[in-house]
């Protein structure tokens, strides 16, 4: 009996397709046809942003906890990756077409919920220690560095990320998060043709002849609320150095000039800023959300 189903249905599918006139883009779903001979012009990726985070926790935490509890990542990237034939191995837990939930609530470049349009990486790193001389950060290995761009560079090739995509938790939820720190690579990511970096050349011009520690006029700080927020931080624009925009200086300053982010605005934050601006600007167009949790 079976056979002679299969047999009948191939029949059908055959008669369907010649009545369509279109037998070479008809496709069996089983219980129906689809036909595929459209394909709409328009359409992008879900991926849009790449976010780079660390754990704050043990590689045998971290892994326990992305891949077992309420929260996960698309990458995890050992603090001490393994080899296998000359290659360094990071661990995927979650496929690149489904959503990881490791943003939370965030916002950059007018998109929220970046769960929804981004690929998640945590990088084991414990974060930061506090000590009477002050907060201690953990730097990052040379092997790990070197894995982090080796899959960050395939991620933004496949994807087409724009350089001012690829962001730290700590840039897409300044008021909540402070990971990957300031000692995560982002220069070496740079040159390696991943994310942002101002030129400095560039950055001397826009200074001017200023102290780069000159602290802004009180003036100045609606305008740079207004660039910081073009760049794609959710930033007040209220002209106020309120706590909120200060701390979204302070990511600012911890991604791009990592010497100083203490978010007193100065005059080479500035210059960084309208640098990088003016050598990524093409790249800014907003795009829709989604939602739920997320791990350090
Ligand atoms: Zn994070």
């Amino acid at each position: 009996m079976k056979p002679f189903c299969t047999i009948l249905s191939a029949l059908a599918a055959a008669l369907a397709c010649l009545a369509l006139g279109a037998c070479s883009t008809l496709s069996d779903r089983g219980g129906y046809l689809v036909d595929t001979g459209h394909p709409a012009r328009y359409a992008d990726s879900r991926v849009q942003f790449l976010v780079m985070h660390y754990t704050a926790l043990s590689m045998q935490d971290s892994l326990q906890v992305l891949s077992q509890e309420a929260v996960s990542v698309h990458y995890l990237v050992p603090d001490a990756p393994e080899s296998a034939g000359g290659k360094l191995i990071a661990y995927q837990l979650v496929p690149e077409t489904q959503r990881a939930w490791h943003a939370g609530a965030s916002e950059w470049q007018g998109t929220t919920e970046l769960n929804g349009t981004s690929i998640g990486i945590e990088n084991v790193n414990p974060g930061f220690r506090d000590t009477p001389q002050g907060r201690v950060w953990f730097p990052y290995s040379a092997k790990q560095v070197e894995l982090i761009i080796a899959l960050a560079k395939d991620i933004v090739t496949r994807y087409h990320i724009a350089p001012t995509r690829v962001v730290g938790h700590s840039d897409i939820a300044p008021q909540r998060k402070q990971d990957p720190g300031p000692l995560f690579p982002w220069k070496a990511l740079a040159d390696a043709g991943v994310g942002a970096w101002p030129d400095a050349a560039t950055v001397a011009r826009y200074l001017a002849g200023r102290a780069p520690n000159l602290p802004l006029p009180s003036a100045s700080i609606s305008a740079l609320q207004a660039k910081l927020a073009r760049y794609g931080y959710a930033v007040p624009q209220t002209g106020l150095l309120d706590a909120a925009t200060t701390q979204v200086i302070a990511a600012f300053q911890m991604h791009f000039r990592p010497a100083d982010f203490s978010g007193v605005p100065d005059a080479q934050t500035e210059a960084v800023l309208d640098a990088l601006l003016e050598k990524y600007a093409g790249d800014w167009t907003p795009r829709p959300p989604a939602v739920a949790r997320e791990p350090e």
